[in-house]
C-alpha cells in the first residue's frame, strides 16, 4: 500500500497493526516512515492502484 501522507510505499504487513494508541482500537496501518495512520484497504484495491501505477509510469 502507499501512505496517504508521505507517499512512501509499502507492505501492508510492514505497517504497524494494533499500535493501542488510537481511539477506539487500532483498525488502520501505520505508515512505518512517518507513522501516518492509514486506513485498512481491501486489497484488490491496492491492486489496481499498483497496475495504474504502472501505467502511467
Ligand atoms: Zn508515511
Ligand atoms: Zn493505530
Amino acid at each position: 500500500m502507499i501512505c496517504g501522507f508521505c507517499g512512501y510505499e509499502f507492505d501492508e504487513s510492514e505497517g504497524k497493526r494494533g499500535c493501542g494508541g488510537c481511539g477506539g482500537g487500532c483498525h488502520s496501518v501505520h505508515c512505518p516512515r512517518c507513522n501516518y495512520k492509514n486506513p485498512a484497504e481491501p486489497k484488490f484495491i491496492g491492486t489496481l492502484k499498483g497496475i495504474l501505477k504502472r501505467k502511467g509510469d
